[in-house]
């Protein structure tokens, strides 16, 4: 199985996306979460990245294109993946398209989470309470202001791959406001599984 979970922050992708590693054994390959690792552990993608995620921006493409060439040639992903925060622009959607070919892979699914705007602040606060209780440290990124600038990137540069999919017939959708139970069930349903 390889899918693509598509929806703007907060919208549940890492939270679905770790039910379907569960449910498929197959790794989540959040872009996101190897972004921070690259941070934490000082690397030059790290350093490049930090100001521009602190603030709620998109890393350049040919940065998370070369992460996720790199991702996908390792043997876990042999049998399948949960792409989750990427792809983020036309741009890598086009060029995963070129790197799944070379690797003579296809995707199976990309589907969408339709959640309301005026839910997302809610949920990302709530994911920073979560945090801070289990004695995590929240994200830089996870506050008012950064997901001001975070929705603007998704509509202008993310909502796009959505139609770049649908003009392919590929994209199916998903009502993300419904209780998460929910949500994994229709997820099962659009996928066939
Ligand atoms: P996420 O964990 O998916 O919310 O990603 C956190 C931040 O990492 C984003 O706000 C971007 O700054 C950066 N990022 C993650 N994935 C991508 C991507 N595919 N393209 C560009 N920037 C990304």
């Amino acid at each position: 199985m390889r899918l693509i979970l598509l929806g703007p922050p907060g919208a549940g992708k890492g939270t679905q996306a770790a039910r379907l590693v569960e449910k498929f054994n197959i790794p989540q390959l959040s872009t996101g979460d190897m972004l921070r690792a690259a941070v934490k552990a000082g690397t030059e993608t790290g350093l490049k990245a930090k100001a521009v995620m602190d603030a709620g921006g998109l890393v350049s493409d040919e940065i998370v294109v070369g992460i996720i060439a790199d991702r996908i040639a390792e043997p876990d992903a042999r049998r399948g993946f949960i792409l989750d925060g990427f792809p983020r622009t036309v741009a890598q959607a086009e060029a995963l398209d070129v790197l799944l070919a070379r690797m003579d892979m296809r995707l199976d699914a990309i589907v969408e989470l339709k959640v309301d705007e005026k839910a997302l602040l809610a949920r990302i606060e709530n994911r920073a309470r979560e945090t801070i209780a289990a004695g995590g440290t929240v994200r830089a990124d996870d506050n008012a202001e950064a997901l001001k600038v975070r929705l603007d990137s998704y509509r202008a540069q993310t909502a796009p791959v959505s139609a770049y999919y649908a003009g392919k017939g590929a994209l199916k959708t998903v009502d993300g406001m419904a209780p998460i139970d929910d949500v994994t069930a229709a997820i099962h349903r659009a996928i066939g599984a």
